[in-house]
């Protein structure tokens, strides 16, 4: 990303990007997914899971895209869209179920097995 300055000290690095999330009430900077996870670019995505893992809900400002099945009580959610679709075609695939697949707010879209 950056070409200049190659040599700073980690230490100067301010950027490192932070997560709130208002139902815990704190703020994280995400220095230990970077460092001890190497997680690089996907520590939000990684500090995100990890937090509902351990929560059960997501930090503040991730959206996450919604997989409901509506012909069984199977469901996941997922913080990209390509992971989301795939665990619903292949729910499709193996159990002919129609499922619905939303981000946020957003209208949900249906995934229904490709050869019915
Ligand atoms: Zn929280
Ligand atoms: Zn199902």
């Amino acid at each position: 990303m950056s070409d200049q300055f190659d040599s700073d000290p980690p230490e100067d690095v301010d950027d490192v990007p932070t997560v709130t999330c208002s139902r815990c009430d704190r703020e994280w900077d995400l220095a230990y997914e970077l460092d001890e996870l190497e997680v690089g670019n996907r520590a939000v995505e990684k500090f995100a899971l990890d937090h509902r893992r351990h929560t059960g809900h997501f930090p503040d400002d991730v959206t996450a895209w919604t997989v409901d099945c509506r012909q069984c009580p199977s469901g996941e959610r997922f913080l990209a869209e390509r992971p989301a679709r795939r665990w619903a075609e292949t729910h499709a695939r193996h159990t002919g179920h129609a499922l619905g697949v939303r981000h946020g707010d957003a209208e949900e879209t249906l995934v229904e097995q490709d050869n019915p």
